[in-house]
């Protein structure tokens, strides 16, 4: 029995004996009734680095950017006294499937040191699962899925993706639960301008300083890397992952890709997307074609994997002029609501024009957001098509 309902439960017990009703105080100490408690489940995940996270309790987020969890414990708080049943739990790893059921706070997952989580199931059993419902919901690939209830599969399993977080909530049953969690904890405001900045042919050092500078003023920006190059840049990765910025598949090693097969093509998008996998946990979620060079192979070879060709709007030019003023006018003359700017990781003159390009921007009101966030915002993107600005 909870503290907190134990001092109301006593307390009604005294009131009701001062006032002579015996037969009402009788009926106050039978074992107590779903309504009458606030049982919740706590809930805290393993990463990959070995930390755990705090226990969450409630129906609260739990997750934190860019880590990568591989295991979870889950408990349930206030459990009606006399009221019989436990929370059970089992996780899908990567690579190992759905683990055995897990109850009472006991560790599910740790397959491997980074086999990561892509879902979970979580159900009450007992008189408790009378009485209650439990709901569960994953994030993935930074939305919250719709919540998973008594026993369903909260995650994507199967698809390559992984939980970056969870959430539990415990309702009377057939209650309605509260409200999912806000997406990432990042709010978009829809009706004010956006515009996604993107960096080709990195990973590159200057990444480093286009992220501070777009975290500065709250913004994320978009990577389109060249994948022979990320084995050689697990940090950078790491941190893109860390800031909350998106990851985009630029190819292997930058051909033409209306030159290739089929087959050729789609072995340049998914090497580059193991070799991200490999340290983000999840392939890229956007991909640029190297020149926006595509046909109807290319288009259809994108299809088949998922992908838009993720094109622009705004060039800057700036692997042409290096020049860093260029490329500062070049944006900020035209710049408009649902643009898409192209600016290339490669030059110290780009990295100089995107530090006075950023904070100008957001002074002139624009969000500074990824282009996944920017398609979403503005209807979409339907694989295969391509897209340079979103309006
Ligand atoms: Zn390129």
């Amino acid at each position: 029995m909870g503290k907190q309902w134990k001092k109301i439960g006593w307390g009604l017990l005294v009131m009701a004996m001062t006032f002579g009703m015996s037969n009402w105080a009788f009926d106050l100490i039978r074992p107590v009734r779903a309504e009458e408690t606030d049982m919740h489940a706590i809930y805290a995940l393993e990463y990959r680095d070995g930390s755990w996270s705090d226990w969450v309790s409630g129906g609260r987020a739990l997750t934190k950017p860019g880590s990568l969890p591989v295991a979870l414990k889950i408990g349930l708080e206030n459990q009606p006294e006399g009221m019989t049943g436990t929370i059970q739990y089992q996780v899908n790893v990567s690579g190992f499937g759905w683990t055995d059921p897990f109850e009472n706070a006991a560790v599910a997952g740790q397959e491997s040191a980074d086999a990561m989580l892509e879902g979970v199931r979580v159900w009450l059993n007992g008189e408790l699962e009378q009485h209650y419902d439990v709901y569960t919901s994953a994030l993935v690939n930074g939305a919250w899925l719709d919540w998973a209830l008594n026993g369903q599969d909260a995650g994507k399993v199967g698809v390559g993706t992984h939980m970056d977080g969870m959430c539990v909530t415990i309702t009377k049953k057939g209650e309605q639960p509260k409200e999912k969690p806000a997406q990432t904890g990042r709010t978009l405001d829809p009706a004010r301008p956006m515009v996604a900045l993107t960096f080709d042919d990195g990973p590159s050092s200057y990444d480093l300083r286009i992220m501070n500078a777009l975290e500065a003023v709250g913004g994320r920006g978009t990577f389109f890397m060249i994948g022979q190059k990320v084995p050689r840049r697990r940090d950078i990765v790491e941190r893109m992952c860390k800031g909350g910025h998106e990851l985009g598949n630029h190819s292997w090693n930058h051909p033409d890709l209306t030159k290739l097969s089929s087959a050729q093509v789609a072995s340049q998008i998914q090497n580059t997307n193991n070799a991200i996998a490999a340290i983000a946990g999840h392939p890229a979620t956007v991909m640029r074609p190297p020149y926006g060079a595509v046909n109807g192979t290319v288009k259809a070879t994108l299809a088949s994997m998922g992908y838009a060709a993720s094109l622009w709007s705004i060039d800057t030019l700036d692997w042409k002029t290096r020049n860093a003023d260029n490329t500062v006018n070049t944006v900020l003359k035209q710049v408009r609501d649902g643009d898409v700017v192209l600016m290339h990781s490669l030059y110290e003159a780009s990295t100089v024009a995107a530090e006075r390009i950023i904070p100008e921007l957001s002074a002139r009101g624009y969000q500074l957001v990824t282009l996944t966030e920017l398609a979403n915002a503005r209807g979409g993107m339907t694989p295969g098509r391509g897209y340079g600005a979103f309006r």
